[in-house]
């Protein structure tokens, strides 16, 4: 099959006008200009899109698709700990029925909004085998032993036999001041063990270093309450704790770390030494709710970090749609190009998901995901990409038109 359209965005060179894809069953076999492919495949059916930009489809690095159905139910906290209370509350009142639902509406939105592969956290790993996911999915079991970190060796066990049947899983220790030592350990042993990945919410918020660094403050005292052991707080910060927890990280375990808004220089140049396998997840909308400090974008760029765009959840954002969050991240940050902008949320979340030969581009011999973008005028593609805001009406995963 051969598929046309005005402009080929490859992200892996400059964009084709007039260009064309060849796919066959589920890979691109090959990438050109139409009139060269339509001479090498004169007897291949063709697919014209006519006026739009063909580009891979899009890749969210870090969501929970779990709170889908908490969307505008938070009104923006005063502070961390309170939107914890506040979610904590929301929780309490939903059922696995409520659950199951949630997730499939997300999954829906997220594939409607153009995305084809989610890397997505689920604190209900038991549910995972009920659902069908109409996308490419990494579920990640998010792991929290706050309450009672003697098991933290049991939940991780169950975890994994609830989700190895799944083409593509992961663990989620939730956060240093979530996850115990023991249970982040765990979870390192077991990725290393059957090569999966790993992410973890990072020195997001400054509840968090207030905790981690001198024992005080709001979220200190919202975790002493629940029987949290607080000896962990008063030297490190959350990246310094992280670090001290996971120096077993020598296997050198591909890491989503997620926000990482809270970092000293001393992190930063501590993190570097993991910049290869360390890839950040930044969620521009949900930064912007919460109002944490100002992202890094770029110190953590010239460390060369791997830096992606995720939704996060819709208790804490609005919707699924990855190109709202390119806009967003775009008002952060004019001085970025919108190419750089849509590389994190294809070419980048790609190589974290350790999948840089598979997805991300199109290229002969990756795997066919694509999505097409109306196009009005033949400049500034990229700016019109981003400046996309409706339901994305055609795609493919591996090579399957959805239209
Ligand atoms: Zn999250």
């Amino acid at each position: 099959m051969i598929i046309r359209a005005r402009v080929v965005v490859t992200m892996d060179g400059p964009p084709i006008e007039n260009g064309a894809v060849v796919v066959a069953r589920n890979r691109f076999v090959e990438v050109g200009t139409f009139p060269q492919i339509a001479k090498n495949h004169s007897r291949e059916e063709i697919v014209d899109l006519g006026d739009h930009a063909l580009l891979p489809g899009l890749i969210n690095a870090h969501c929970h698709l779990d709170y889908t159905c908490l969307r505008g139910t938070i009104p923006r906290p005063k502070s961390f700990p309170d939107w914890i209370r506040a979610i904590n509350d929301k929780k309490a009142k939903l059922s696995a029925d409520d659950y199951i639902q949630s997730i499939k509406d997300g999954f829906a939105e997220a594939k409607r909004y153009g995305t084809t592969t989610i890397a997505n956290l689920t604190a209900f790993p038991e549910l995972v085998s009920r659902i069908e996911s109409p996308i490419r999915t990494w579920w990640f079991a998010e792991l929290i032993d706050v309450r009672d970190p003697t098991r933290s060796a049991e939940l991780v066990d169950q975890a994994v036999d609830f989700l190895k049947s799944q083409e593509h899983w992961g663990l989620a220790p939730h956060a240093p001041f979530t996850a115990s030592e023991n249970l982040y350990r765990c979870c390192e042993q077991i990725a290393m063990d059957r090569n999966v990945l790993l992410t973890t919410h990072l020195a997001e918020s400054h509840e968090e270093m207030e905790m981690f660094r001198e024992a005080k403050g709001q979220l200190f005292h919202f975790l002493t309450k629940i029987g949290r052991s607080m000896t962990d707080c008063g030297t490190r910060t959350p990246v310094g704790e992280f670090l001290e927890r996971t120096r077993a990280i020598e296997g050198n375990r591909p890491y989503l770390a997620v926000h990482l808004n809270e970092l000293t220089g001393t992190d930063l140049e501590r993190l570097a030494e993991f910049r290869q396998s360390f890839s950040v997840v930044h969620c521009p909308r949900s930064h912007k709710y919460f109002g944490h400090s100002a992202f890094h974008f770029q110190t953590l760029g010239e460390l060369g970090f791997n830096v992606c765009l995720g939704t996060d959840s819709l208790a804490s954002n609005d919707d699924l749609s990855l190109f709202a969050e390119m806009r967003a991240f775009q008002k952060e940050f004019p001085g970025i190009t919108p190419e750089k902008i849509l590389e994190m949320v294809t070419v980048n979340p790609a190589r974290a998901l350790d999948q840089g030969s598979e997805l991300g581009k199109i290229r002969r011999g990756f795997v066919a995901d694509m999505i097409a973008v109306p196009i009005e005028r033949s400049t500034s593609v990229f700016e019109q990409i981003l400046s996309f805001n409706q339901p994305v009406r055609w795609s493919t995963i591996e090579g399957r038109i959805s239209a």
